[in-house]
Order: C-alpha cells, then sequence, then structure tokens
C-alpha cells in the first residue's frame, strides 16, 4: 500500500467518525518559543488542551509534518527513525476518552484492507499500558488481546510530556511484531526493532510543571477536560504495509536511496540481512543521505534557509551530512541536482507545493552546496595533513591551534573538524579551540570598546579638522536638554 494511501485511508476513518480534517502545520514552530521545529502532531492544538482556546470541533484528524532532530544519531542505523517524517494523529478535546481512542486505533489497524483498514495481524499487535494503568489493560482484554501480549511500562515509556510544563498523561502504545528475522522474541521490552512502535495513545488528563526529566515532575492538577492527542508514524505503518525492512525504503524515500547508489556505484543491501544495527557503513549512509535530502526539501519548502543560527543552522547541518556521506562514498561532484528532484518527485504527490515552488527550493540547495563544497575543498586537505601530522608523532589528538585555524581563515565549523577527525581516530582538543574563540571574541570586544571611546584610529577625521578648525560637540547637552 503506498504511503499516500495510507495516509488517506487513516483521515477517512476518523472522519467517517466525526474527526475534522485539520491540515499540517508549517515545520518552523513559530508560535512555540521552546521550539525550533513541529515535532508532533498535537504541538497546533496545545492550547485547545490547555483550555486557553476553544476549537470550533471537539475530534480532529490531521498528518503533521515533523522534524526531530535528537533523533538524527539513529537515523539510518534503526529500521524506524526519520529527522523528518509524518505523524497521522487523532484528537479529541474533551469529548471521547480512553476506550473510544483505544477502540478507533484498534479498528483502523486491524480492519481487512478491502473494508478501508491496515489488515494487521491482530495477533502480531502488542499494546503497552502504564504500570497501574488496569483501565486500559482491561480494555485492550475486552477488545481480544491476551493478557500475555499487553505489556505494562514505566514512566520511560508510558507516561507522556512535553519536556516542559504543560499537558501531560498516561499513554498506551501499539507496537507490531514482524517476525523473528527482526530479532529476539519476548515483547518490546526486549527488541523495540523487532517489536516496532507504530502508535502511541496518550491519555491527556494532567497539567505539569516542575519538569525536571522524562520521569521527574510534578502533576499540578486534571486538566479541564480530559483528551485524546494521538500519533502514529506514517512511514512506520508504510515500511510493514509495504514489507520492506525499514522507513528509508518505503515508495516516499527509497528512489532517493536509489539514485545514491546509482551515482556513488554502491549495492545497497549487498551486505546486510534484515536486523537493523548489523548494517554495513555504506548502507547506513545511503539512508542518512536519502533521509536528510528529503528533510532538507521538506524544510526548505516550508521557508527555512541554511545559516548560522537556529532553524537555519539545522538545515545547514542536515545538508552538509547529506553531501558529506555522498563524498566519503565516492561522488565529489554536487550532489543535490542529482538527489533533490528525486525526493521533490518523491513527495509532490502529497505535497503538490513542493513541485511549483521547485525553483525557489532548489536555488536555495544548490547554492549552499556549492559554498560547502568550496570550503571543504579548501580545508578538507590542510585538515587531512594536521590529522597525518598528529597520528605520525603519535599523538591522538588534534591541537586546538590547528582547529582554530581551520574554523578562521578556511570557514571550517568546529563540529565538521570534530567529525572528520572522529573518523579518521582522533580526538580533538576542544578546549584549546574554545580558548582560541574566547580570546578572539575579547580582542573583537576590545576593539569595539575602543572604537566606542574614541580610542581607535580616528586619521579620517584629521582632514576634517585640519580643513574646518576644531568643532565644539554639544551633543550630550543638547540631547540632555531636549530629553528634559
Ligand atoms: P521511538 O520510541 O520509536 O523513538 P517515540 O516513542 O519517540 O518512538 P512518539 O513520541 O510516541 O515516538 O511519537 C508517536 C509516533 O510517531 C511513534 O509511535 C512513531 O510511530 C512515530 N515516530 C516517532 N519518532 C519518529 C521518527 N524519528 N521517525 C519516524 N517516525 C517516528
Ligand atoms: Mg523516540
Ligand atoms: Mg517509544
Ligand atoms: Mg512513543
Amino acid at each position: 500500500m503506498k504511503t499516500a494511501e495510507i495516509k488517506r485511508r487513516f483521515l477517512a476513518h476518523f472522519e467517517a467518525n466525526g474527526h475534522t480534517v485539520v491540515p499540517s502545520a508549517p515545520l518552523p514552530a513559530i508560535d512555540d518559543p521552546n521550539l525550533l521545529f513541529i515535532n508532533a502532531g498535537m504541538v497546533q492544538f496545545v492550547p485547545y488542551f490547555l483550555g486557553q482556546r476553544t476549537p470550533a470541533f471537539s475530534r480532529a484528524v490531521s498528518v503533521q509534518k515533523c522534524i526531530r532532530t535528537p533523533d538524527i544519531d539513529e537515523v539510518g542505523k534503526t529500521s524506524r527513525h526519520g529527522t523528518f517524517f509524518q505523524m497521522n494523529g487523532n484528537f479529541s478535546f474533551g469529548d471521547y476518552f480512553k476506550e473510544e481512542a483505544i477502540r478507533l486505533a484498534w479498528e483502523l489497524s486491524t480492519n481487512p484492507i478491502e473494508k478501508g483498514g491496515f489488515g494487521l495481524d491482530p495477533e502480531r499487535i502488542w499494546p503497552t499500558v502504564y504500570l497501574d494503568d488496569d483501565e486500559a489493560f482491561g480494555m485492550w482484554q475486552a477488545i481480544g488481546v491476551p493478557a500475555e501480549r499487553i505489556v505494562r511500562r514505566g514512566k520511560k515509556d508510558n507516561w507522556w510530556h512535553m519536556g516542559i510544563a504543560g499537558p501531560g498523561g498516561t499513554c498506551s502504545e501499539l507496537f507490531y511484531d514482524r517476525g523473528p528475522e527482526y530479532g529476539a522474541e519476548g515483547g518490546p521490552e526486549v527488541d523495540e526493532d523487532r517489536y516496532m512502535e507504530y502508535w502511541n495513545l496518550v491519555f491527556m488528563q494532567y497539567e505539569i510543571t516542575d519538569v525536571k526529566s522524562k520521569e521527574v515532575f510534578t502533576i499540578v492538577e486534571d486538566l479541564p477536560k480530559k483528551n485524546i492527542d494521538t500519533g502514529m508514524g506514517l512511514e512506520r505503518v508504510a515500511s510493514i504495509l509495504q514489507g520492506v525492512d525499514n522507513l528509508y525504503e518505503i515508495d516516499e524515500v527509497k528512489p532517493i536511496l536509489a539514485r545514491a547508489a546509482e551515482l556513488t556505484g554502491k549495492t545497497y543491501g549487498a551486505h546486510s540481512g534484515h536486523e537493523a544495527g548489523k548494517s554495513h557503513p555504506d548502507d547506513v549512509r545511503l539512508r542518512v543521505i536519502a533521509d536528510h535530502v528529503r528533510t532538507a526539501l521538506m524544510l526548505i519548502g516550508d521557508g527555512v534557509t541554511p545559516s548560522n543560527e537556529g532553524r537555519g543552522y539545522v538545515l545547514r547541518r542536515i545538508m552538509r551530512r547529506a553531501i558529506r556521506s555522498m563524498r566519503l562514498l565516492g561522488w565529489e561532484a554536487p550532489a543535490l541536482p542529482e538527489l533533490l528532484p528525486v525526493a521533490r518527485d518523491c513527495m509532490s504527490p502529497s505535497y503538490p507545493e513542493l513541485a511549483t515552488d521547485f525553483e525557489r527550493i532548489s536555488k536555495y540547495a544548490y547554492a549552499e552546496e556549492e559554498t560547502f563544497l568550496s570550503t571543504l575543498r579548501a580545508g578538507e586537505t590542510i585538515l587531512d595533513t594536521a590529522i597525518t601530522d598528529a597520528k605520525k608523532s603519535g599523538g591522538s589528538k588534534l591541537g586546538g591551534a590547528q582547529a582554530f585555524q581551520l574554523h578562521d581563515t578556511y570557514g571550517f565549523p568546529i563540529d565538521l573538524t570534530l567529525e572528520i577527525a572522529a573518523e579518521k581516530g582522533l580526538e580533538v582538543d576542544q578546549e584549546g579551540f574554545r580558548r582560541l574563540m574566547a580570546d578572539q571574541r575579547n580582542r573583537a570586544k576590545a576593539d569595539a570598546a575602543a572604537r566606542k571611546t574614541g580610542h581607535a584610529d580616528l586619521s579620517a577625521y584629521r582632514t576634517v579638522l585640519d580643513a574646518g578648525g576644531p568643532i565644539e560637540f554639544t551633543g550630550y547637552q543638547e540631547v540632555t536638554r531636549e530629553s528634559r
């Protein structure tokens, strides 16, 4: 089943059950000072959950574009983490609660394909519940899941909150058993790759504060109303229904991976079995490339442009990682002109604006790659020499001065130096690097201060003085008088 069809069925199922279809919010989380990017379907509904605003509907359904940069190190290594993904979600604002949320999720998961469902084998679904949530446990039993497949888990997995003060509650997650070829038996507690989480049902009923960690926080009070917030990973369900090993092999991602493999002359999957974590490094790189190119497309599509701070910096790092991965696989020419159009063709059936806006999107992307490639060309040889020298002299560290020079003279970002050095088995003297950066900052500050107090180069004014004689500066008095 195509990803677009899974999305369509999800929306249709919940629409038929009284939910209003709400479009995805754009990726930049502009209304939320605590978030750079939307990372879940519920984010755009927070004011409704907190009772601060009243929605025009009590049930909603959406397919939200999400970015999760904290998952970046998992990309390509697990079978289920993308930096960009789409979260299908159904929401109840003080309308239905646990029982109906469980029933609606179960029906869509297990209803036969010809009846509009996903046709998942009920015997492969493992629900989890919070430790003492006997209510949810009983509801799963009533629906037909045997007790031995319902797993009780603690706060780390089955208590949901946003990581900051706000709404929260216990949750129940659905895991799908992909079979023995994907790992060890025994349920999600044993192997979260074989048993893949695909849907999280949050029973949101508290307002919490003092959030110290996932597991340490204080419940302030009950929310004005009980709510439901669910998130189903569209790509994860696609990987199940398309019978592929991971989400980089689904219809919306695989063509990018295949093109990258073709360009670099690598045979994807030549060395890998089904299990994640046992992949050949080349395969991991190809997955990273496919994921990151798609993420870059979606981010620029939503108005983010590469820069040195905030959202733009996240985009820049993601793009650079994709470009470097292509180089590490042996492709030295610009890669994005080859890969970005493929990503566009994968995603534009669901997001037609990517096609109509492609000229703008690609202009930013290709320009960024050009700049980065010239930085790389300038710095890479110098870095390589420094690394070889460090190794020759028996050290395991690259000097702070060299890292600083690379940064200062060649615009080589420190994270890139760290990454390349690590690949060659070297550490970087970060202490030393930071000291030199601080010295430079202090010098810049001193210069600026000197300019302010006038102890700077005043030769430009000498001609004025020579020509017209001294002028009495009355600015301070005048301004003071005026402001009185
Ligand atoms: P995991 O434990 O596998 O990292 P999660 O518990 O962090 O997932 P949730 O926060 O519960 O995920 O998000 C809801 C759903 O969104 C998940 O059940 C999953 O299907 C999907 N999802 C979460 N993170 C990702 C990701 N990085 N890439 C793709 N899908 C994701
Ligand atoms: Mg996660
Ligand atoms: Mg989880
Ligand atoms: Mg979860």
